[in-house]
């Protein structure tokens, strides 16, 4: 099995990754891809990697991006083409050991519907995120690399997916690999992403009382398109959440577990199966 999108930067599971990492290889946990969320944390997913590497071997794939978050106006933050450019840097530096690019994407939630915010500043972070997609989109191309990509929309909107979808099939140019990940947006949307060759990852909120959606959104999506994934220490899948008494509250690479249990439900397989075929999905677009 595999976790094809976790951010072991981000604490609490910063501080909790030895056991994290220990746990999920004691259950069959194979690979998993350490994405970033900005400059510090694209040079400390290389710092873990570094010191995993010879404990785990071939456990660890990493992948280096900014997060659209980061040009959110609460967090004032503009210089794209320098971010970009110490980005690019980053990735000369490591080549071998860089094998995606992101987490990058749209994200207009929290942003759209927020009053305080005026039109100006609005406008100016969407166009910062977009030419920040799109100068990930030129690196993953250069450097032949897949994408793990972020669209998150304010509920019942659909700006983020279509301008994703809109930026791909421009800047793409066809040959551009990679993943959606945690796609929830709309049904009528799933088409245009397959059809663009991206897979789907799929995380804790299909487990979710209120994942009716995601769980229609994974009976649409073939599972050769299909890769498990947790968004930890994000989105603890149902058990984690629900339990109390249980100390340890956020997501971690062993959930997937939990996912893959679901999708075996809804897709009538044996969970082996499951594990088989998104691994081979895994290893096709992190692995080449
Ligand atoms: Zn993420």
């Amino acid at each position: 099995m595999h976790d094809s999108h976790v951010h072991l930067t981000t604490q609490p599971l910063l501080d909790y990754r030895e056991r994290a990492l220990e746990n999920f290889v004691k259950q069959g946990g194979k690979y998993l891809l350490s994405c970033a969320n900005d400059l510090e944390s694209s040079c400390k997913v290389l710092e873990i990697f570094e010191n995993y590497k010879l404990k785990y071997q071939d456990l660890i794939q990493n992948s280096i991006g900014i997060h659209p978050e980061t040009f959110h106006p609460d967090n004032q933050e503009r210089n794209v083409l320098d971010k970009i450019a110490h980005l690019k840097e980053i990735l000369e530096n490591n080549k071998k050991n860089i094998h995606a690019i992101g987490e990058t994407g749209l994200e207009y939630y929290n942003l759209l519907n927020r009053s305080d915010i005026d039109f100006d500043k609005r406008e100016e972070a969407i166009e910062n995120q977009k030419t920040s997609l799109r100068e990930h989109i030129k690196l993953a191309l250069e450097y032949n690399l897949p994408m793990t990509i972020h669209s998150r929309d304010e509920k019942d909107s659909d700006f983020c997916t279509k301008e994703i979808i809109n930026i791909i099939t421009t800047e793409g140019k066809v040959t551009l690999r990679g993943a959606m990940h945690s796609y929830v947006g709309e049904q009528k949307y799933l088409d245009q992403i397959l059809e663009l060759n991206l897979c789907i990852g799929f995380n804790g909120i299909i487990t979710y009382k209120s994942g009716d959606n995601v769980r229609r959104l994974l009976e649409k999506t073939p599972m050769e398109n299909i890769l498990l994934e947790t968004d930890a220490p994000f989105l603890p899948p149902q058990s984690v959440r629900s339990d109390k008494k249980r100390t340890i509250r956020f997501g971690q690479p062993a959930d997937v577990i939990e996912v893959a249990k679901v999708i075996a439900e809804i897709k009538n397989i044996k969970i082996e199966k499951v594990f088989k075929i998104t691994n081979e999905n895994y290893e096709r677009l992190f692995l080449n």
